[in-house]
């Protein structure tokens, strides 16, 4: 499985984030005492630092990346104004139109962000403007921004791989001596870029939809027939779930990453060369986590829901109250994949799903988990001690606790609500390691590509009401520390990569989903 669900990758890093968020933290907290003495110095003098604007665009929640992007640039002297998440396209271009700001940085997690930002692109160009346009966040690409966003806009747009990088930009991008090699060099990257990606696509053949279900990964249900019903159908409320039942679950190797800190937890403890820095960065986080823990000031909340579920034609999931399947509760629509090397399947989730004529039952799970109640008045406690180092944390680990819940939650369910795996003997690490029978796949992850498919999942689960779980206009989760998806529970089940499909296929789906065409297209336009 290649896809890690969030925490932002900082690849190889130059610097130790966590190191410059401490020196941050004491050069702010003395900014902040001085400034009014500093202002007074300013008005009379030019300004001489770069403004950067910084925005998560409209629909998006997720900011870690983008927050260690501000404070690296801030401890580099830049100028940052952060105008947070869910930033509206007018909202971003009012205010760097009134701050006149050097440059603007935009950043998003989930695909649908990705069309804001040709939508702003384009709107610089409409206004003729010049200044650079930064592009980051864990959905984005050197590809997405060659073909999609940098045609749109004549000014730079510059795809910031990780925020290891945005220094050597932005000072790029300011350099009367370098920025015109700078700039060369990139249009040329994103010229191969483009030209790789036509030529690949000229090549490519779809297999059409109808061969491609042909190639179903259809079990054979009297060999391999579903698990047994669950013990209990319906909806399932754990509130203030304690954390301390949760810190054991966590995976701590994307947290470092999220730090810049590569390699896998715990063996990245004794590198030579990170080794101490992250068990710094580990002490510190455990600290937190315990007072977490005792004050009870993050609170987790789950809601989940084994419901009876039937494959309707290829690629539907009919899901129904009970076993008599009278009353109908919606309908989980899947993708199959259609550029599959030949010999391979072409899979769907929905062929884990027994059909009715299999007369096998069959169910589904849906959840939603959330470790993110009450991150918010921590966050500004923070704000106000003017304290991004622990900000950062806070958010960092509010993430890993609500994976940690997901995982934690998906065992109790194999072993002892739906109980299909009853004896399941594996260690932490051969979970985490996902050794276990099924899979929770996500809507808006390469299995389950659409977004909008949450919306079912929160309708049937009350999501709202019983977690404080919101979805925004494009769909991402808020509180951010969430996480949402299925079980499935069938043993042939596995993780893997709708891709690429065709016009058939769309429209196929687009008339399952009773949407038009234009619309699904919207919701599919991932990363080429
Ligand atoms: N231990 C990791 C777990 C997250 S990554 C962490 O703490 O960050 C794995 C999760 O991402 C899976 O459990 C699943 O929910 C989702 N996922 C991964 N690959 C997927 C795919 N191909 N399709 C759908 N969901 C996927």
């Amino acid at each position: 499985m290649a896809s890690i669900r969030s925490g932002i990758s900082l690849g190889r890093a130059r610097c130790f984030y966590p190191q410059v968020f401490k020196s941050a933290r004491v050069m702010k907290k003395a900014v902040a005492y001085l400034t009014p003495f500093i202002e007074q110095e300013r008005q009379s003098e030019q300004r001489s630092k770069a403004h950067i604007l910084l925005a998560t665009v409209k629909g998006d929640v997720h900011d870690i990346g983008k927050n260690i992007v501000k404070v690296v640039l801030q401890c580099n002297n830049y100028q940052v104004t952060d105008l947070g998440v869910m930033v509206p396209a007018e909202e971003i271009l009012r205010q760097a139109e009134a701050l006149q700001v050097d440059m603007i940085g935009l950043s998003g997690l989930i695909t649908p962000s990705l069309e804001q930002m040709v939508e702003i692109a384009s709107a610089m160009e409409q206004r003729q403007w010049s200044r650079p346009l930064l592009i980051g966040g864990a959905t984005t690409s050197a590809l997405h921004t060659a073909i999609k966003i940098a045609p749109r806009y004549r000014g730079a747009v510059v795809h910031v791989k990780d925020a290891s990088r945005c220094v050597g930009v932005v000072s790029a991008l300011l350099s009367e001596d370098r920025r015109d090699h700078f700039l060369a060099e990139l249009r040329e990257s994103y010229r191969r870029l483009a030209d790789d990606y036509q030529r690949r696509q000229s090549h490519a053949v779809l297999l059409p939809l109808a061969q491609a279900r042909l190639r179903a990964a259809v079990p054979e249900w009297l060999t391999s027939p579903p698990p047994p019903a669950p013990r209990f159908l319906g909806l399932q409320v754990l509130n203030n779930y304690p954390l301390s039942d949760l810190v054991p679950w966590i995976d701590w190797t994307p947290f470092f990453h999220t730090w810049g800190i590569p390699g896998r937890f715990p063996a990245l403890l004794d590198d030579a060369k990170h080794g101490a820095e992250a068990r710094k960065l580990f002490d510190d986080a455990q600290k937190q986590l315990q007072q977490l823990v005792a004050t009870r000031r993050l609170r987790a909340h789950a809601v989940f829901r084994i419901v009876v579920a039937q494959r309707q034609g290829d690629e539907d999931i009919a899901l129904f109250a009970d076993a008599s399947c009278q009353e109908k509760l919606g309908t989980v629509h899947t993708l199959r994949q259609q550029d599959v090397a030949s010999g391979q399947p072409c899979r769907a989730l929905a062929d884990w799903i027994a059909p009715p004529e299999s007369s096998c039952g069959d169910h589904l799970g849906l959840f939603v988990v959330t470790a993110g109640d009450g991150l918010e008045q921590l966050l500004a406690e923070c704000d106000r001690e003017h304290d991004d180092y622990q900000a950062i944390l806070f958010k960092a680990l509010a993430d890993r606790l609500a994976e940690a819940f997901a995982e934690h939650l998906h065992q109790r369910v194999r072993q002892q609500f739906w109980g299909y795996a009853p004896a399941e003997q594996l260690s932490q690490e051969e979970v985490v390691r996902e050794r276990y029978q099924g899979i929770r796949p996500a809507p808006g992850y390469p299995a389950c590509p659409d977004h909008t498919e949450k919306d079912l999942i929160f309708d049937l689960l009350s999501a709202q009401h019983h977690t404080g779980v919101g979805l925004t206009e494009s769909r991402a989760m808020y509180p951010a520390a969430s996480v949402c998806g299925y079980y499935f529970a069938h043993p042939q089940a596995r993780y893997f990569r709708v891709g690429p499909i065709g016009s058939d296929q769309l429209e196929d789906y687009a008339q399952r989903k009773n949407i038009t065409v234009a619309e699904a297209q919207r919701w599919l336009a991932t990363n080429p």
